[in-house]
């Protein structure tokens, strides 16, 4: 991934004081990506210099500095070079004979200093940000013409997803706005609200899936985090920050392209605010609190390369008001609030309904209002920055088999590339099909399940397969998915086949 980086696009960072290139100026480069600023360095040289070491002690010291970080091989700072004058001047000699060094030994007094390369073990190896281009402020970030139509977007989401088609026209509408008010620099101006989203579907239904393909298509950086790892500050598991820092990281560390990207927050049901509890609860209702300023648009410090913010990590300001954020959740349980409200409501009156009229109603889901998401404890506010709810809904074993077949980058077209480069034919009938869709439905976690089961019988295939070169295809059956019979195998036409064949056509003609 470094190699990617263009390094004269990137700015550096003090070590120190953690200010950019930009604001402290000029930066000292020492071994091992570290610089240091003009300030800080002054500084450091002013209270070594005020120690009240005397010239031999302060002479000695620099001279331990220099011998322990003489392994660093930097252009910058030429060790070796500043190294040998000092060992002239003392009249000791580096490297060579051991009684010199024992004498050294002897002379210098017993004092360690920090040696750099100890430190580097946990030190981000990307920590420089991009340098901010000359751009007009005025001049918008994306151009409109480029952002596809709604109905383009679905088009080319329908190409990957399959099903989910009011998600689908919702989330295209709804970036299409988004993207055009960023294009149009009229957030401001007219303060609309931002498209921010909220996703309401079981696992394995195309949640993460839908989005990474939207991202994908609009060529935008896009950072997939999980609720669960988020905490208040000062705890232990990321800072809410951290969200920011994977997608300026998805962003090749350039703040402008992170400050036009999407954020997608997965389990977001489990910062739920926890019911019936007097603790501190850090890692929901305080993470929800956390999360309002990002949601909203505000400038934002933000750790580079790392989770939290602490003395090793440099920060920059980045402001989320472009950022579109989407939050996904399965939020079991919910149908239970919902069939509980709508019950409530239909019990009263005259036309009184049956208590249990929607039990088994399978489109539940869909009715769901804020305030049933608000009862499920995401709090108002949390609620009101995510104008845009909608719901998915799980896979029938007839949607599993168009996953399976229909996409441009479905699984079974994987296999049957994979096979290829054999030279072997792959063919899975309508019966096999159908199998490993019911199967993937018993699992109940959507099309996370399918790869799993073909994953486990198209083992022995694999490993069968490239022993014969006769085998020239392969068709899986539904006996075979259900374990009570074997693939079919046809073998290529060999030599004798082709033989027979001639004599069979002779006797034909005579
Ligand atoms: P979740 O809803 O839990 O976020 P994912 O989006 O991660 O589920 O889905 C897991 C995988 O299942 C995806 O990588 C994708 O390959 C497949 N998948 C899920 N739903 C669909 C769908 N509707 N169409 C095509 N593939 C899907």
């Amino acid at each position: 991934m470094s190699n990617e980086y263009n390094d004269d696009e990137y700015e550096k960072i003090c070590y120190m004081c953690r200010r950019p290139e930009s604001k402290a100026g000029k930066m000292v480069s020492m071994p091992g990506e570290i610089n240091v600023c003009s300030d800080c360095m002054q500084k450091t040289m002013n209270s070594i210099f005020g120690s009240g070491l005397t010239d031999d002690e302060m002479s000695k010291m620099m001279n331990f500095t220099v011998l322990n970080n003489k392994q660093f091989s930097n252009k910058d700072m030429s060790g070796s070079d500043i190294t040998s004058e000092v060992s002239k001047e003392e009249g000791t000699v580096v490297e060579g004979d051991t009684e010199d060094k024992e004498e050294k030994k002897k002379k210098s007094p017993n004092i360690s200093f920090i040696n750099l390369s100890d430190m580097m073990g946990d030190f981000p190896k990307r920590q420089k940000i991009k340098k901010k281009s000359n751009r007009n402020p005025d001049e918008p970030l994306i151009d409109l013409k480029k952002i596809p139509a709604p109905h383009r977007i679905k088009e080319q989401l329908d190409e990957y997803v399959i099903g989910q088609d009011y998600a689908k026209k919702v989330m295209s509408v709804a970036v299409y706005n988004h993207y055009k008010r960023v294009a149009t620099n009229t957030m401001d101006d007219i303060q609309i609200e931002k498209s921010n989203m909220l996703m309401i579907g079981p696992t394995g239904c195309g949640k993460t899936y839908l989005v990474q393909t939207l991202a994908r298509l609009l060529d935008v950086p896009l950072a997939i985090t999980d609720a669960t790892s988020l905490t208040e500050a000062g705890y232990i598991g990321d800072d809410i920050e951290s969200v920011l820092s994977k997608l300026l990281a998805a962003a090749g560390n350039d703040v402008e392209k992170a400050e036009t990207g999407i954020v997608f927050i997965d389990e977001i049901d489990k910062i739920a605010k926890k019911q019936n509890t007097n603790n501190r609860d850090v890692s929901g209702e305080s993470v929800q609190q956390g999360l309002l300023k990002l949601l909203e648009g505000s400038e934002v410090e933000v750790p580079v390369g790392s989770n939290s913010k602490n003395a090793m990590v440099p920060l920059t300001t980045i402001n989320t008001r472009n950022i579109l954020f989407i939050c996904g959740g399965a939020f079991p349980d919910l149908e239970t609030i919902i069939k509980e409200r709508l019950n409530k409501q239909s019990a009263i009156g005259f036309q009184a309904d049956l208590k249990d009229k929607y039990d088994k109603d399978k489109e539940l889901l869909k009715k769901v209002i804020v305030d049933d998401i608000k009862s499920y404890g995401m709090i108002p506010e949390f609620l009101g920055r995510l104008p845009i709810v909608f719901t998915l809904e799980g896979l029938s074993s007839e949607m599993l088999q168009q996953v399976l077949k229909e996409p441009k980058n479905a699984i079974l077209k994987q296999y049957q590339k994979l096979l290829e480069l054999d030279e072997v034919k792959l063919e899975f009938d309508d019966g096999a099909i159908e199998a490993i869709a019911d199967k993937a439905v018993e699992k109940k976690t959507g099309a996370r399940a399918l790869r799993a089961i073909i994953e486990e019988f198209m083992l022995d295939i694999m490993y069968e397969i490239p022993k014969d070169e006769n085998i020239g295809k392969v068709t899986i059956t539904r006996d075979y998915i259900e374990n009570h019979g074997a693939p079919v195998i046809e073998m290529r036409g060999t030599p004798k086949v082709h033989e027979e064949f001639i004599e069979e056509a002779k006797e034909i003609e005579g």
